[in-house]
């Protein structure tokens, strides 16, 4: 399923990552299972009324990290009319913050006459509308004719509620994802790393045979190809902008259309540019390239600009395990677009992750390992309780997803879960995909048969 996508929007400090943060509170704990997923979320996955969806923060969502530098007014300013612009390019429903102490800015009157424009729902939000008096100065933002400002206090939760009930109200039904046996990866990446570059290398490649299709959607073009006899699907992010059709500028905040690309895809192609190795950005689309669940492909690009010397790849290896550490299952690939050096690895890497994404244990197999693992480490006890493992299974659905039967899951400590998921790619791999770890409580059956 293609969840929708609720983007908020307004100019710093207005409580946009308060309520970010109230938005998928519930979410996170569930999430934060998986170490890293929670470093610096601006995306994050809510569910509400029975409705999942993807809520992003795009205030931090500033690629050119000098417009956030304070100081810079204008570039702020187009900052955030950018990310304006661009909410109402990708988003399905947007959230305008503003700030009730503050009363209506110039920056919101900004903000607000490009958002008036949207064929997307737009909500104005008044923030910190903490007591009564605040909530009766929420009236004051009429002024921005967005129509009736709602009142809401982030940081008590206030508010809150009511307006997600009004956004649900109006989120598009959920587009089903055809579900596909073809391939399908995403070359994501910040500009200029070299994304269409890459495309174009792939496709240049002999073993490459293409018939570029229509894109499906507006956000991205996809290139249907036979790479060895085989079809696959290249779902491009860079390429609406190098056909002309988006402003340039734009493109700087293009991280909504990354994570519409990533829902559609299997395999995340993640590239990195050599020569300014992995930045905040970077991390960002990695970590929700991971809470979406797909597989990854860390390709480092630009590697002919590089000075060689006998350990320059360990070494620049050792940096992107540690800097993209909660993804450290993904295969790294140092790539040239320009020479064409190792460019078919990218895409046999991603074939054998997308076949790490889908692949299926045995059962018996699977138990075996369990008891192997749990009798050479015994899992620690609290007092006099001892976790016991009972049964485990793989269920259906990627990326591979394993229900672990336990006596009680309390007793599960983060650490030993990372210790069975170790064994478990000790033994099948994985390579390229997360991996998901359910414990699941069952009284042991006594005399069942
Ligand atoms: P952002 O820059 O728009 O993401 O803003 P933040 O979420 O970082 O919030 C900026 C400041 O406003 C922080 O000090 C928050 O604690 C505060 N804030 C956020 N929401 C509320 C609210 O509902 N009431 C009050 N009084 N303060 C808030
Ligand atoms: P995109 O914005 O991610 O699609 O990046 P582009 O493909 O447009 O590339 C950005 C710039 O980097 C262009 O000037 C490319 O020629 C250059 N570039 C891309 N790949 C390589 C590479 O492997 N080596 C070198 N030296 N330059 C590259």
């Amino acid at each position: 399923m293609q969840k929708p996508i609720i983007a908020i929007v307004g100019r710093p400090n207005v409580g946009k990552s308060t309520l970010f943060n109230r938005l998928v509170e519930e979410r996170i704990a569930i999430v934060s299972e998986t170490a890293g997923t929670t470093r610096d979320r601006l995306y994050g996955e809510a569910e509400f009324a029975g409705r999942e969806f993807i809520v992003v923060d795009t205030g931090g969502l500033a690629l050119d990290e000098r417009a956030d530098l304070p100081g810079t007014p204008a570039a702020m300013l187009t900052g955030v009319h950018n990310q304006a612009q661009v909410a109402m390019d990708e988003a399905d429903a947007i959230i305008f913050v503003t700030d009730v102490e503050q009363g209506p800015s110039p920056d919101d009157f900004e903000i607000a006459n490009t958002l008036r424009a949207s064929k997307k729902p737009v909500y104005l939000v008044v923030n910190k509308a903490d007591n009564e008096t605040r909530r009766q100065n929420a009236v004051e933002f009429f002024q921005l004719g967005l129509g009736e400002p709602i009142p809401i206090s982030a940081l008590h939760g206030v508010g809150t509620g009511d307006l997600l009930d009004q956004i649900i109200a109006r989120l598009p039904e959920e587009i089903p994802s055809a579900p596909s046996t073809i391939p399908h990866f995403a070359i994501v990446g910040r500009p200029n790393v070299g994304k269409s570059s890459l495309l174009n290398a792939i496709l240049g490649e002999e073993r490459a045979l293409v018939s570029e299709i229509a894109g499906t959607t507006r956000d991205s073009i996809d290139t249907a190809l036979m790479w060895n006899d085989a079809p696959l699907v290249l779902i491009d992010t860079a390429g609406l902008r190098k056909r002309g059709q988006i402003e340039a500028g734009i493109e700087k905040y293009s991280s909504l259309r990354a994570i519409r690309a990533i829902q559609r895809a299997d395999v995340a192609l993640l590239v990195i540019d050599a020569v300014d190795g992995i930045m905040a950005q970077d991390q960002h689309v990695a970590s929700y390239i991971l809470a979406a669940g797909k597989g990854v492909v860390i390709v480092i690009n630009k590697w002919d600009l590089i000075e060689k010397e006998e350990r320059t790849m360990i070494e620049f290896t050792e940096r992107v395990r540690a800097q993209l550490d909660f993804i450290a299952y993904a295969p790294i690939v140092f790539v040239s677009a320009k020479t064409h050096q190792r460019v078919h690895r990218v895409i046999d890497t991603a074939l054998e992750a997308r076949a790490a994404w889908q692949m299926r244990v045995p059962t018996n197999e699977l138990n075996e390992l369990v008891r192997e693992a749990t009798a050479r480490h015994t899992p620690a006890s609290k007092g006099k309780r001892h976790l016991k493992f009972l049964f485990a299974t793989q269920v259906e659905g990627t990326p591979p997803t394993f229900f672990f039967f336990v006596n009680d899951k309390k007793l599960v400590h983060f650490t030993y879960e990372r210790y069975l998921e170790n064994q478990l790619r000790a033994r099948w791999g994985f390579v390229g995909s997360p991996l998901r770890m359910i414990f699941r409580n069952r009284r042991e059956e006594k005399g069942a048969a």
